[in-house]
């Protein structure tokens, strides 16, 4: 099945996770995710400077709200939004996976695969869901 943002990320070996897709800045050494075209975010070096390297999919989630109206058609309602510390220690707007009651402050989320649907195929997108253990 197709990646919803092929670009952001691709599923782990074991199928249950995601790998990010981040670049690792050869000017300053920062982790930049998502893999910018525009080089380095920190240090404004060039997109040259940047290569590719996997970012492990927990994060720490800081906060999160359920949405209970669809505000685009990419976004299905209710949903859970959520700002996290990924891996390279940036915080990012990030999408849960299942209800709110799943969740709680400081807990560590991990990447997986969601089947979503987009017009009339199916895709996997990029939640985020309680890290077991
Ligand atoms: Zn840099």
């Amino acid at each position: 099945m197709e990646l919803e943002k092929p670009d952001l990320y691709r599923v782990a070996e074991d199928g249950a996770s995601l790998v990010l897709r981040a670049g690792r800045c050869g000017t300053c050494g920062e982790l930049n995710f998502p893999l910018s075209p525009f080089g380095c975010n920190a240090c404004g070096a060039e997109p040259a400077k940047l290569v590719e390297e996997d970012m492990d999919g927990h994060a720490q989630l800081l906060t999160f709200i359920t949405i209970h109206q669809k505000l685009s058609p990419k976004i299905d309602a209710p949903c859970v939004v959520g700002e996290a510390r990924l891996a390279n220690g940036r915080i990012q707007e990030i999408m849960l996976q299942g209800a709110g009651d799943r969740f709680a402050d400081d807990m560590t989320v991990r990447a997986v695969p969601v089947e979503v649907t987009r017009g009339d195929k199916s895709v996997i997108a990029c939640r985020f869901a309680p890290a077991e253990g």
